[in-house]
């Protein structure tokens, strides 16, 4: 079997069925409730599920696939679209220009996992064009020196699409970077073939000052299976800068031991924490919220445990606002 067909075969296989999920790890099947995953369905690969441990109801890695009453409750502060994407109407929902010299591509709304703090769980279903992106004009703007592909996931789209989109992406003179925002190597670590890697690398090489970054989605130590951390190794071998993101989730990873084993399993591993997000406010999630003075409080102990290079930035994301707020890091 080619790696391709590897790791499309393992979506395939994914867990779809909630019961099945429960049952694979015995527990009980009121452990699910029909209603949560009947408005957002399961999708867990088997390579996640074995890394969740039997009979453990709070299992860190569980908790982020599982539906639950809880999602049913309704919070007037989390709404269907906490980031406002859907409500601009001057933009191509495709494409977004969120930051100054950057623009965001959504290449797919397919995912490797369904995440239950997903704030894009609510999205209609579309079809996303590449077509539409290559001629989308803003791309052509020579102000845009950074693409970041997100999602859905970027990695969804198999490499010969990747290889068309990098490739109309070498022709413009202004792109500088691209950017891959990333949860597949966690759910499906061979999804880091040799093809995807050459893609990277022949982006990085068609012009002087030109680099392909991955930002890895990871939200818990245990995510880090030896495969995954293999996976990240051979991104960083090929020359690729590995950065990562979390999103801080009650019941999870709110405190201390598993942030400070996280960020430090993947500064061993060649992998740069770079953001540390306060949970989007999605209908649906708010029993994953964190305090923000509990988050602060979080990273203040972290800045005192670990060198600089490895605590990310502490941020949240804001309807209407031109990029990330930063909230404050000690001594700032
Ligand atoms: S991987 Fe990211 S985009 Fe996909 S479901 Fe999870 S949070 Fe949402």
């Amino acid at each position: 079997m080619s790696e391709s067909d590897f790791w499309q075969k393992q979506l395939q296989d994914a867990v779809t069925d909630p019961a099945e999920l429960v049952r694979s790890l015995r527990l009980p099947e009121d452990a699910v409730s029909a209603e949560a995953a009947r408005r957002y369905p399961v999708f867990v690969t088997r390579s996640y599920l074995r890394r969740m441990e039997p009979g453990n109801l709070n299992d860190p890695l569980l908790l982020q696939v599982l539906p639950r009453e809880a999602e049913l409750s309704e919070h007037a502060d989390f709404c269907c679209d906490p980031l406002g994407e859907l409500e601009n109407p001057d933009q191509c929902p495709d494409v977004l220009q969120k930051y100054q010299g950057r623009v965001l591509l959504l290449t797919t709304d397919s995912c490797a996992v369904h995440c239950r703090f997903c704030f894009r769980r609510h999205f209609p279903k579309k079809h996303h064009s590449l077509e539409h992106v290559f001629t989308e004009n803003r791309l052509r703007n020579p102000d845009m020196r950074e693409v970041i592909l997100s999602g859905g996931d970027p990695l969804m789209l198999t490499d010969r699409q990747l290889k068309k989109l990098f490739y109309y992406m070498e022709e413009l003179p202004h792109v500088n970077r691209v950017r891959v925002h990333t949860r597949l190597p966690v759910m499906i670590p061979e999804r880091v073939t040799e093809e995807l890697l050459g893609l990277f690398q022949k982006f990085r090489q068609s012009a002087a000052n030109r680099s392909a970054f991955l930002v890895l989605h990871v939200n818990h130590p245990n995510e880090l299976a030896p495969e995954v951390l293999a996976a990240v190794g051979k991104m960083a071998d090929s020359g690729m800068p590995v950065l990562s993101q979390t999103v801080l989730l009650k019941g999870i990873n709110d405190n201390f031991a598993t942030l400070f084993e996280l960020f430090e399993k993947l500064v061993n591993n060649r992998a740069i924490p770079y953001y540390l997000h306060q949970l989007d406010r999605v209908a649906g999630a708010s029993h994953f919220e964190v305090p923000m003075e509990q988050g602060l409080c979080l990273l203040r102990k972290l800045q005192d445990s670990l060198p600089g290079f490895a605590v990310p930035r502490y941020v949240q994301e804001t309807a209407g606002m031109p990029g990330k707020v930063h909230l404050p890091r000690s001594g700032e």
